[in-house]
């Protein structure tokens, strides 16, 4: 196995939150990611999914060094990113390097967009900074011919607009193909495709899947959607992470975690995203339908107060991830051997 591009092992991030209206006390922690290890590999697709506020942006934020982790740590190339950011390390690597490799698109990817400047100087930029010696018809080449590539035709009368003269799936391609021009290792897309139509989610995800192949770069696909979630992963045969209050419920290969998801918290996903077209479409599998405060989460499990398969031993431990096959899984009943089983059902009683 060749080392990871980005390696994230044991990341909190923790923010404190002070309390309107309550001066004096504490500030109260939000937990919004806590003991998260995750890799990315070389030409890797990895789609990060869970409820709002699971701390999946915050995860993905802090694996391109945009956010720092208040615990644990985050290599690029087996170097701590924090200590190349803070001049700390004796790396031969720079945080200009790390932050060129590591590109981000967002939901909105016009707030990113200069409104008082045309695509051609919009994008020219990244190419300066990557290739300072290409020539201004050199630049503006690549720059046409990556924009026909995005299905932006024709070219020259698209570098010529200024943002606001652009759909939001233009934009969402423009944002693309300036990430893409930094030669990045990783692209973090987050809730790129969620704005977008739904005629042009499969189309936006299937150009990105094929650019990601010629531009030799990985993804990392943060959706709040199952399904677009598979069928990036799937397509690009990567793998698909779940998230639960700000924990890693179970990470695997995406049609394994799909049809054999392992987790109590995945069934409850796949289950409440019908576009997945499951056959056995009966109950929810989930006891309690409020979401718990990430500041004050259960104790033991995070899960425990809506899992169906709760039992008190649930409440005291927070498991570890244990290995499934492909898949990793932080649940007790992968431990044949574990106390859960002789311990009492939890209910809502
Ligand atoms: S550890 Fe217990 S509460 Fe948590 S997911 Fe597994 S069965 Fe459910």
């Amino acid at each position: 196995m060749s080392e990871p591009v980005i390696s994230l092992e044991n990341v909190e991030v923790h923010f404190e939150n002070e309390r309107l209206l309550d001066f004096g006390n504490d500030p109260e922690t939000v937990r919004a990611v806590d003991g998260v290890s995750v890799d990315v590999a070389e030409n890797d697709v990895l789609s990060l999914v869970g409820e709002s506020g699971c701390g999946k942006t915050t995860l993905g934020k802090t694996a391109i060094g945009l956010q720092r982790p208040t615990h644990g740590s985050v290599k690029y190339r087996g170097h701590d990113i924090w200590e190349i950011r803070e001049g700390n390390s004796d790396a031969d690597l720079e945080w200009s390097d790390i932050r060129t490799s590591l590109q981000i698109i967002h939901q909105d990817p016009g707030s990113a967009l200069n409104p008082n400047r045309r695509l051609l100087s919009i994008l020219s930029e990244p190419l300066r900074q990557v290739n300072p010696d290409l020539s201004k018809s050199e630049k503006r080449n690549r720059i046409y011919s990556l924009l026909e590539r995005v299905g932006m035709n024709p070219a020259a009368d698209f570098a010529d607009r200024y943002p606001h003269q652009l759909s939001g799936g233009e934009k969402q391609r423009v944002a693309l193909c300036r990430a893409l021009l930094m030669n990045p290792d990783v692209i973090l897309a987050d809730e790129a495709i969620s704005a977008l139509d739904v005629s042009l989610r499969v189309e936006m995800m299937d150009m990105m899947l094929d650019l990601q192949a010629e531009f030799d770069t990985s993804f990392v696909f943060i959706s709040h959607d199952l399904s677009n979630a598979r069928y990036f992963s799937s397509h690009g045969n990567g793998k698909i992470g779940v998230m639960y209050l700000g924990q890693l419920a179970e990470i695997g290969p995406a049609e394994q975690v799909i049809n054999e998801p392992q987790h109590p918290y995945t069934e409850v996903l796949r289950w409440a995203t019908p576009d997945l077209s499951l056959d056995d479409h009966g109950e929810m599998p989930m006891r309690k339908i409020d979401i718990p405060d990430p500041i004050n989460p259960p104790s033991g499990c995070r899960f425990h107060t809506r899992c169906p398969k709760a039992r008190e031993a649930c409440t005291r431990a927070n498991p570890t991830a244990y290995e499934h096959g492909e898949q990793r899984v932080a649940c007790f009943r992968e431990d044949d051997t574990h106390e859960y089983w002789d311990s009492p059902e939890l209910t809502d009683d």
